[in-house]
């Protein structure tokens, strides 16, 4: 008898029978065009559903070699067969019985294009790995059904989303030429000197703050204003012409809803690539752009604030600053430095999640409150030493303070949706009407000095459990005891980038952080096993939920959990 004959009547015998009788299918089974394996089984129906994996051989697979070649186009495809295989899992399983009984599904992906471990693929097979609800009533097992699922079901879906011949090639062609081109695009800006590129004809909005696909009635596609276009040959699509944001200080002025935010959006997003058809599949941005914002509320750790803020009330430090809750200000500082520590190299900043009294200070609260009794000191009087002492550009929208011509090299103004360029009319009303302001940063920027976490600080454990992690939507992290609040860092686009950053944390407590590596080593170290390994690296068994993060965000996660302790 074949494994799946086999593994169809051991179903079959267990229906009836307690759900715990299920553990007894874990295991490698051989179907005939691919190997089934059923790695993790569920305690009963309303526990997390059992973990499963499919790995199939190109042999039958038939993948091209050129469709996952260089490293974009495996993401690429990779990325693409997981949508297959989630659609055709929607359209083929259905309830059958409690709880999650009768789920097939794979991880959930919206309109960024990230490695993921749910699938991947080499010249050798193709895998993926997808959660199955073990069917039961109550506590007693539907052996009929699960025959059905895995026997059935399972087959079907895999041979409608792995195998090449069933798959429409120019939807593949196009999905990986498209990746490629944006991944291409995003590494030619440094060279070009520029931070962002936005191509004629993107759409930028979405259909709703919970909808992030593209608007579909009235959106206004994007075009460059004649004087900041620029052109590129991408590999695939040739060439593309759109805006390139110079590095230096941009600063991006407007009505309000004229389309500032949205467009800053996209920028924000650029680090990352979007599926076809996503309206924003070649913006891109520098890859190490983070969004600042104001965070009242989090807890900081050990951060040298002094850049932006002095001579706190009570005689508190400000070069190693640690507070539990936050102000609007102290919160927005501590995001600037920690992002400058782990590497960052563009700053985008919008006004509608900005703190005010960090953004300006002008001329006549400069008379009515003395600079030794004001502890900040603006980011106007700090965004050009940023420039010129660390390279690093920002892009800032500010429809409400004219104060910054004074010190932009591009303004970008957005009227209805659509872009010009506004630097010389800037800079001829900054001539006519002088601010009078009193410029308040000093000669440098400051000193950047990276810290040392450490590692008894960090504690994954909850009761006897060593390792609790979990993930709650896209914004908060369970790590042991406490809970981690991302919802201010905007540039998690998947919940499985929060999954591996949990996952990370622990493994680079145990592998590097040593009470004596500096933040910035540690995250060198673990991207640079990422890179090499992939991100099961991460787990001691193959997980199906983790997607790739950046630095930046895990050093985000990090900076976040109210136990870290620095030196
Ligand atoms: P601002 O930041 O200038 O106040 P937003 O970027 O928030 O404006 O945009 C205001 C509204 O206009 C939002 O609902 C947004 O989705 C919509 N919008 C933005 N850009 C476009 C566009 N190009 N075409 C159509 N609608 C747009
Ligand atoms: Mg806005």
């Amino acid at each position: 008898m074949s494994d799946k004959e086999n593994l169809y009547q051991q179903l079959l015998q267990l229906d009836g029978r307690g759900y715990k009788a299920y553990k007894a299918i874990q295991g490698r089974y051989n179907f005939p065009e691919f190997t089934l394996i059923i790695a993790r089984v569920q305690g009963d129906t309303f526990a997390s559903p059992s973990h499963f994996r499919v790995q199939m051989s190109q042999l039958v697979a038939g993948f091209p070699p050129q469709l996952y070649q260089t490293h974009s186009r495996e993401i690429a495809l990779r990325d693409y067969l997981t949508r297959q295989f989630a659609q055709v899992a929607r359209q083929t399983s259905s309830r059958r019985g409690t709880g999650r009984s009768g789920l097939i599904a794979i991880t959930s992906v919206g309109q960024t294009v990230l490695e993921r471990t749910a699938c991947g693929v080499n010249g050798e097979s193709v895998e993926v790995r997808f959660v199955v609800g073990l069917p039961a009533r109550g506590r007693q097992i539907l052996g009929r059904q699960a025959a059905e699922m895995l026997c059935e079901d399972i087959p079907e879906i895999v041979g409608r989303s792995l195998k090449y011949s069933q798959l429409d090639p120019i939807a593949i062609q196009h999905h990986v030429e498209t990746v490629e081109d944006a991944d291409w695009l995003r590494q030619q800006l440094r060279s070009r000197g520029l931070v962002a590129f936005i191509p004629d004809g993107a759409i930028l909005p979405r259909r709703s703050g919970v909808d992030d696909r593209p608007l579909e009635t009235d959106a206004v596609p994007f075009e460059s204003p004649d004087s900041l276009r620029v052109e590129f040959t991408c590999p695939n699509r040739g060439l593309v012409r759109g805006m390139g944001v110079p590095a230096g200080i941009t600063l991006i002025v407007g009505g309000g809803y004229h389309g500032k935010s949205t467009l800053l959006r996209a920028i924000e997003l650029g680090v990352y690539s979007h599926i076809p058809g996503d309206g924003r599949e070649l913006v891109v941005t520098d890859a190490a752009t983070m969004k600042i914002r104001a965070e009242d509320g989090r807890s900081i750790v050990g951060v040298d604030i002094s850049p932006f803020i002095n001579q706190l009330p009570q005689g508190r430090s400000t070069s190693n600053f640690s507070t539990p809750n936050a102000s609007g200000s102290t919160s927005q500082a501590a995001n600037i430095i920690e992002a400058l520590e782990a590497g960052t190299q563009v700053l985008l900043v919008d006004e509608d999640t900005a703190a005010t009294n960090f953004m300006i200070r002008d001329r006549r609260m400069q008379q009515l409150i003395a600079k030794d009794k004001e502890p900040i000191t603006p980011f106007i009087d700090k965004v050009r030493q940023l420039y010129k002492d660390y390279g690093v550009s920002t892009i800032l929208v500010m429809g409400g303070s004219g104060d910054y011509f004074d010190v932009a090299d591009t303004v970008i103004a957005m009227e209805n949706f659509q872009s010009s360029e506004v630097t010389e009319d800037a800079k001829a009303i900054a001539q006519q009407y002088a601010t009078q302001r009193i410029a308040e940063g000093g000669k440098q920027f400051g000193q950047i000095t990276p810290r040392v976490p450490l590692p008894e600080s960090i504690d994954p454990s909850r009761g006897k459990r060593e390792v609790k992690l979990k993930v709650r939507d896209v914004d908060q992290v369970v790590f042991g005891s406490e809970d981690i609040d991302l919802s201010a860092v905007e540039q998690v686009a998947e919940a499985g980038q929060l999954r591996a950053i949990a996952e990370a944390i622990v493994y680079a407590k145990q592998q590097y952080i040593n009470g004596k590596r500096t933040l910035p080593e540690v995250l060198d170290r673990l991207i640079a096993d990422i890179d090499s390994e992939g991100l099961d690296i991460l787990t001691r068994f193959p997980e199906g939920d983790l997607v790739r993060f950046r630095r930046f965000e895990f050093a985000a996660a990090l900076n976040r959990l109210r136990t870290l302790e620095v030196r």
